[in-house]
């Protein structure tokens, strides 16, 4: 039986991978440090006898007792709000922890793919972006913890592959969306959907004309699961080219969700991307996949799922004040 190490195991891609390779009949060894994860996304595995859960801070040394085939490095904080309030922490587990972790993966002889996102590009001048364009990032911005440290990440695992021969693999992924994101946490889409279940107005940032491009879950885990089995090792886009503006974004979820609300604007986050939209033609050459599921489609899907959480349950998911738990 084949064992992969996956670390944010229990946030939001990490434990719908946790979910993709237990069905595929693998020995899945999640890891967690649990600042910005939920056990609850996982609780559902830890009776199957093929899972295994560890509470760790990859940012300190990671040791697996046995053999390792595959790791797959998600553990990062990916909302502007967890940038501004754990910047350190984002810096580390991008820097440091990728370097246990290709540490672990050179030790065991494991194949390893890391989690790298379109914020490489920074706010891009080249429109769609492709796994060439270097990007245009400001180092010093708030959101310059996550760009940079997902850079750094990028260029030590390629350091590894090319110094130690190690087999690497680099997801570049865009927005993404679906059931067990975070509520609240920031990001447009649970923000917008928490307010339309709250009956509160819908709180665009700037003029809306900046645009993103959304992947439902499912199409992201099954380009990620295709990467991580290629023999791929450049960067490759994982995301749906489908772009639209935030204000019409707003609009289509006001359809979508049947609210009377209205919209309202709120000032722009700094250094927030004017557009993103991935060019996936890499993806499609090299892996054969490209995203099946529409946005209507996929919307429609989170939106129940968020409307069938109990008020308990949607309370947990809310954001939280993680200056309580943060224990560095
Ligand atoms: N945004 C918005 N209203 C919100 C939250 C976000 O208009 O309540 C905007 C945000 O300024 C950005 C876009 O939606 O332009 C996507 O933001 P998100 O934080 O989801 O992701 P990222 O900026 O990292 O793509």
């Amino acid at each position: 039986m084949k064992r992969i190490l996956i670390t944010g195991a229990a946030g939001f891609l990490g434990s719908h991978l946790c979910d993709r390779f237990i069905a595929e009949g693998y020995r899945v060894i999640a890891m967690d440090n649990l600042i910005t994860g939920d056990l609850k996304n996982i609780e559902h595995l830890f009776k199957l006898e093929n899972f295994e859960f560890y509470h760790h801070d990859v940012t300190k040394f990671v040791h697996v007792p046995g053999e390792l085939h595959y790791i797959l490095h998600f553990a990062s904080p990916a909302s502007p709000i967890d940038y501004l309030k754990i910047p350190i922490q984002t810096l580390k587990v991008g820097a440091l922890g990728t370097h246990n972790l290709l540490g672990l993966a050179k030790e065991k002889q494991a194949r390893i793919l890391i989690a790298s996102t379109s914020e490489v590009y920074g706010d891009p001048l080249v429109h769609p972006q492709s796994e060439d364009y270097y990007g245009n990032v400001n180092t010093i911005s708030p959101r310059g913890v996550y760009d940079e440290a997902k850079r750094f990440q990028e260029s030590i695992t390629m350091a590894y592959h090319r110094f130690h021969g190690l087999e690497t693999r680099i997801a570049r992924i865009f927005n993404t969306y679906g059931p067990r994101m975070r509520l609240n946490d920031g990001r447009v889409i649970p923000a917008f959907m928490g307010q339309a279940l709250r009956g509160e107005d819908l709180t665009v940032f700037g003029d809306g004309k900046q645009t993103r491009s959304f992947c439902y879950v499912d199409d992201q885990i099954e380009g990620i699961y295709r990467l991580l089995l290629s023999d791929y090792s450049l960067p490759v886009n994982i995301g749906n080219p489908g772009e639209i503006s935030i204000l019409e974004f707003a609009e289509e979820i006001i359809r979508l969700t049947g609210t009377r609300q209205k919209i309202i604007f709120k000032p722009l986050p700094q250094d927030d991307p004017l557009q993103r939209q991935p060019d996936i033609s890499r993806a499609k050459e090299v892996l054969g996949w490209e995203p099946e599921v529409g946005r209507q489609e996929g919307m429609k899907t989170t939106f129940e799922y968020f409307k069938s959480l109990s008020r308990e349950e949607l309370e947990k998911r809310e954001h939280r004040d993680f200056s309580k738990r943060n224990t560095y």
